[in-house]
């Protein structure tokens, strides 16, 4: 039996561990979108590292592009199989994919309209197109939480709640052979304990091996339930004082369901003061379409909101903005106001506009939420610098630019650590570390081997280990 670590090794995204069994059934968990290799992302540089064709099945552990968004591609270039997920990690994912696939190809129309004649054939294509999502999303059988699913003969899946996103899981895989059970925990991407909005991950139990996101490592989060008051801070600061702008850039799966909901547990507690609140980005309408119906999933806190108010995201002075004109409206706009846009990075979306918009304003804030990867223009608003190029045009930096991690939906380094020994029991032979940076994985590997957790190891992209 082996595991092979084709993503996410020493490094955040692209999410894909091939495990193959002793009777050469291979599983692939997770077949995400690597953004640190973006620019050579096209039809012929893209290529896997296996043949899509030999996987005999694909579990899918959330939705986010770092872990999906090669799914319609691996599909495309010849993967015949099923792949599993849970329902709203199935929802969620069509609303990405499609979104991503519609980028791609307003992308590609972009660069190709303005390549000179004898250029447009080197345009890189899109990867995938919106009818290959559709016929990538037919594959896919839902499965719910804590229920053993037979795959094979003595191969079962197990999915368990990871918290992170709605729908996350973490994948159990059993296997039997030669009277042995091994069992092989791949933890995805994992939340916080008291999120906003959904459980504190479950641990996986009696594995052999664990394979455990890293992305915070070396990191201590402000603790998430201090939400509202980080919140109520940059409101009293930017709105109350000096009737200002706060613009949010965030993601609009997970993050803006995260804030939204917080700004309407503010909202009934009446410490909201009274300035409209734009969530202006249509995937995050869809996506909270999704949160909305699975109320199931949801924890005690915002279980007991929902019951006492109807709704976990509404609240007076809340628009939500769909459609392009009133897009363009909100840019018109002047008055003191909320705005959260997307994408989280400010890496492209209608979120530039509005940084645009309000950079230049001494009354504006612009709140950084999420991980901001180098390079893009959320990490350069970040470094301080005075002067900002957007979209190919100079802008001094008059508004304020502020960052909070309340929102994070990973668990910082004692969250892993806990989590990391409510998995650990005397038969785990080694764990291994991924999806995150070499600093925040040796920094992990550091504090389990200071525990006394042996075994800790931190694969290269590539790597192939024997599980014995
Ligand atoms: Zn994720």
């Amino acid at each position: 039996m082996k595991i092979t670590f084709w993503g996410a090794a020493k490094q955040v995204t692209g999410s894909m561990h091939l495990l193959t069994l002793d009777n050469g059934y291979k599983i692939l968990i997770d077949c995400g979108m690597n953004y640190e290799q973006k620019k050579e992302l096209n039809e012929t540089a893209f290529d896997f590292p296996f043949n899509p064709g030999d996987i005999d099945l694909v579990v899918l552990t959330h939705a986010h592009i770092d872990h999906s968004g090669n799914i319609p591609t691996i599909v495309n270039r010849g993967y015949k199989g099923q792949i599993i997920c849970t329902e709203p990690t199935l929802e969620l994912s069509k609303h990405l994919l499609f979104d991503s696939a519609n980028i791609q190809m307003n992308e590609f129309k972009y660069l190709y309209n303005r390549a000179p004649k004898h250029r447009k054939k080197q345009v890189p294509r899109p990867i995938y197109l919106e009818r290959e999502v559709a016929v990538a999303m037919d594959k896919v059988v839902t499965l719910p939480f804590n229920k053993k699913f037979k795959v094979a003969d003595n191969i079962s899946i197990e999915l368990i709640e990871a918290g992170h996103l709605l729908g996350a899981a973490s994948v159990v895989v059993e296997y039997e052979f030669e009277q042995r059970t091994t069992r092989i925990g791949f933890s995805g991407d994992l939340g916080r304990d008291h999120a906003e909005l959904i459980r504190t991950p479950q641990p996986m139990k009696d594995l052999d091996y664990l394979i455990c996101e890293t992305t915070y490592g070396g990191r201590k989060h402000t603790s998430s339930e201090l939400a509202e008051v980080e919140m109520m801070k940059y409101i009293e600061q930017t709105i109350t004082k000096i009737g200002g702008r706060l613009v949010i850039p965030a993601f609009s799966v997970g993050r803006t369901q995260s804030i939204v909901h917080v700004l309407c547990r503010l909202a009934k507690k009446g410490l909201l003061p009274p300035v409209k609140v734009f969530v202006d980005s249509p995937l995050a309408i869809k996506s909270t379409h999704v949160y909305t119906k699975h109320p199931e999933l949801l924890n005690s806190q915002a279980t007991q909101f929902l019951n006492q108010h109807g709704d976990l995201f509404d609240f007076e002075g809340l628009k939500w903005i769909d459609n392009l004109d009133r897009h363009d409206q909100l840019l018109q706009y002047t008055d003191s106001c909320i705005i959260i846009s997307a994408a989280g990075m400010v890496e492209g979306g209608r979120i530039q506009e509005h940084v645009k918009n309000n950079i230049q304003n001494p009354f504006s804030t612009i709140l950084i939420a999420g991980f901001c990867a180098e390079g893009t223009l959320g990490h350069k608003l970040l470094s301080g610098q005075k002067h900002i190029n957007i979209k190919g045009k100079e802008f001094t930096i008059y508004s304020t630019i502020s960052r909070t991690d309340v929102f994070s939906s990973h668990p910082d380094k004692d969250e892993i650590f806990n989590y990391i020994n409510a998995c650990k029991t005397k038969k785990l032979k080694k764990i291994f570390l991924v999806h995150g940076d070499e600093p925040n994985l040796v920094a992990m590997q550091d504090t389990l081997v200071k525990a006394g957790i042996q075994g800790v190891e931190v694969p290269n992209m590539g790597e192939e280990f024997n599980l014995v």
